[in-house]
């Protein structure tokens, strides 16, 4: 049997073990939120944002940022139905209706136009997921947040890395949140980040992050509203910092494995992995293909493959809307078909050459198979179009 390739694993290096071994050991009393305040301080250098929040994970920064926005029961907020759940739970929790709308067969991310048809006005908000890595038209996005005042917000637990037009991802709408599960492209075990560049919604996710404890409150043990607690540890702030201290070498090792697929893959006809349009940087979280309908190899087809060579691969995300606590929007024919023939690659940080050679070979025999197949039939559909 052929060693096994895991689809992620974190980097940690002397610096991480180091840093969480002395939070561990000193980070008490006076010095109890020194690594949080100091990751907080590298994610906004790094995004260009004024303000961020380390939260207990992606889903409680959302959670929170919404309910800054007041989302609450009667509302509406529209995301992609393409989606991870933790996108969506949040506007339930929150007692809002979460709308699930078409993606981009391209970029796989939230259509605008099928965003700005869904707008009603009980709508209180956009979220762009930017899914594997790739970028949602933000610039698009945001214009129609301006036309309707609706808030657009960047849900970026994918994208650390990738950057449009000089913008960081979860930089440029009204806030951003961010993931550091252990799947992603920096990690601190579990958590999140909020970030926003608005000084008074920052105030209320800082409140509300607290306890609802304003800092601004003299009084010792005084709420001033019913707040959450989603706040990061100490010692996972530590592994935080030494994370975000070897950004660009975790994000650069990220692109530099997409690179390689599309060495491998790119060029086969019938193969997509996920788009880089021009003046964008695409951090590469998730190399996903996207087979095309008439080679005929679906998800089980693939999944089988890997699971045969001992690789993980991951299944593309599944409509939110099929799940069972939702409605079917069958409309969304992108969100619906494109599943069903594709794949997520493995992809992390010391993964060899060999093993991406490996999971690439598994994709091109799949594909030659059934180029084989539909070459040995006596074809009507190949007869069928002039070459
Ligand atoms: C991972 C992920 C989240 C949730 O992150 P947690 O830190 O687990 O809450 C949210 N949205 C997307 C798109 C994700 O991939």
């Amino acid at each position: 049997m052929n060693a096994r390739i895991l689809y992620t694993k974190p980097s940690i290096t002397a610096l991480e073990v180091q840093y969480a071994t002395d939070a561990a050991a000193n980070g008490w009393g006076p010095q109890c939120y020194d690594y949080i305040i100091r990751l907080e301080s590298q994610f906004r250098e790094h995004l260009g944002t004024r303000f961020a929040i380390a939260t207990s994970s992606c889903t409680g920064a959302t959670h929170m940022g919404l309910a800054a926005l007041g989302v609450g029961p009667g509302d509406e907020v529209i995301l992609a139905d393409t989606n991870w759940i933790a996108t969506a739970a949040p506007v339930t929790h929150l007692g809002a209706t979460p709308v699930f709308v078409d993606i981009d067969p391209v970029s796989w991310c939230i259509d605008p136009e099928a965003a700005e048809r869904a707008i009603t006005p009980r709508t209180k908000a956009i979220i762009a997921t930017h899914i594997y890595g790739n970028l949602a038209d933000i610039d698009a996005l945001m214009d129609i947040g301006k036309r309707y005042g609706i808030a657009v917000i960047e849900d970026s637990a994918e994208a650390l890395g990738s950057v449009t037009h000089g913008r960081r991802a979860g930089s440029v709408g009204l806030f951003g949140t961010f993931s550091f599960h252990g799947t992603k492209t920096i990690t601190t075990g579990e958590g999140g980040m909020f970030v926003t560049s608005d000084e008074a919604l920052y105030e209320k996710v800082l409140m509300l992050s607290n306890h609802g404890r304003s800092r601004h409150q003299m009084k010792q043990f005084w709420p001033d509203a019913v707040g959450f607690k989603y706040k990061m540890p100490n010692i996972a702030a530590a592994l935080g910092c030494a994370q975000m201290e070897r950004i660009e070498e975790l994000t650069a090792r990220k692109r530099e494995i997409f690179a390689r697929y599309r060495t491998y893959l790119a060029g086969i006809d019938g193969i997509s992995l996920n788009p880089e349009p021009l003046g964008t940087v695409n951090g590469a979280w998730m190399p996903t293909a996207v087979l095309a309908p008439e080679l005929g190899i679906s998800r089980e087809d693939m999944m089988a493959a890997f699971t045969a060579d001992n690789i993980d691969a991951r299944v593309f995300f599944y409509p939110l809307s099929s799940l069972p606590m939702f409605t079917p929007q069958l409309e969304n024919v992108h969100a619906y078909d494109i599943p069903g023939r594709a794949i997520n690659l493995p992809s992390y940080h010391d993964m060899s050459e060999d093993d991406i050679a490996r999971v690439s070979g598994i994709m091109l025999a799949l594909v030659s198979k059934a180029r084989e197949a539909a070459s040995s039939l006596p074809s009507k559909r190949r007869g069928k179009r002039p070459a």
